[in-house]
């Protein structure tokens, strides 16, 4: 049989991927993921970022990086450090860059996340900061994601263009690397294997944040275990849920995507 150039999850592909936890876990078994975003000036982006990795249910989510006072007070649930990753305690997957800044400070940061051995999540600031160090994520034998939007995606030095998922393709196999091509035709491309077509959405999604949320539920689906095209597609899959379930209030905000993650994991079920 040829092989598919691109799928499309569906909601029960994506159940599947979304068990419950039995009574066999315990929060490390669950998963533990580490979040570097925000600033002491846009703690925003920590916050909702935080917020949504905690509501894709891991076991439980460290926060390290300047916007440390924001999210503690936002999140008493997760276990939060103003030093570096590496004070942060052991995690099982990272997420990077929302709102971080692209200072020096940003950088030495991402290096010391790639540098690890653990699955990492690419966003935002951190995008602008390897697209200067490509090498950073080529080197890495963990698995990478990186989530760009168009504006992001051409600072690795190509526009998208109309073909979105061949594009999303070509930066995947340039860095050895999973891309999520945000938009809204969100596509997930890897190194190999066919790509994703995410079927889920809403154009209310085109506001503040629903990225800095996106990345969250992608990272604790990573810290999960799930493999990394497979935990990237599910989290937008997932997000687009939440988006169509909260616009359905109205006009949403990127916080209300949190807000409506546990009835948007309930209804996938
Ligand atoms: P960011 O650009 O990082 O804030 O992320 C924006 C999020 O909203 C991504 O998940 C996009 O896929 C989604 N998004 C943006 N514009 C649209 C649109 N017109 N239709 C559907 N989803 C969108
Ligand atoms: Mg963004």
């Amino acid at each position: 049989l040829p092989r598919p150039r691109a799928v499309r999850l569906t909601d029960d592909d994506v159940a599947a991927r979304l068990e419950p936890p039995t009574d066999a876990d315990d929060k490390y078994s669950r998963g533990v993921v580490g979040i570097v975003a925000g600033s002491a000036t846009y703690p925003g982006a920590a916050v909702l970022c935080t917020g949504a990795a905690l509501r894709t249910r891991p076991g439980l989510v460290r926060y390290a990086g300047t916007a440390a006072a924001g999210v503690r007070a936002a999140w008493p649930e997760a276990i939060v450090t103003e030093g570096r990753p590496s004070d942060a305690g052991r995690v099982q997957a990272w997420v990077v860059g929302p709102g971080m800044g692209t200072d020096d400070g940003a950088a030495d940061v991402v290096a010391e996340v790639l540098a690890t051995d653990l699955p990492v999540l690419l966003d935002a600031d951190a995008l602008t900061l390897v697209a200067r160090r490509p090498d950073l994520v080529r080197d890495r034998t963990a698995p990478t994601v990186l989530t760009p939007h168009d504006r992001e995606f051409a600072r690795f030095g190509q526009d998208v263009g109309a073909d979105r998922i061949g594009a999303a393709r070509r930066l995947a196999a340039d860095l050895g690397a999973v891309v999520l091509l945000k938009g809204a035709a969100t596509i997930v491309a890897a190194p190999d294997g066919p790509a994703f077509v995410n079927g889920t959405g809403t154009p209310e999604l085109a506001t503040a944040g629903t990225g800095d949320v996106l990345s969250g539920i992608a990272g604790a689906l990573l810290a999960a275990g799930l493999p990394a095209a497979e935990a990237a597609a599910t989290a937008a899959h997932v997000h687009g849920r939440a988006g169509q379930l909260a616009a359905e209030g109205g006009p949403l905000i990127a916080g209300d995507l949190v807000r409506r993650l546990p009835r948007t994991l309930a209804r996938l079920r």
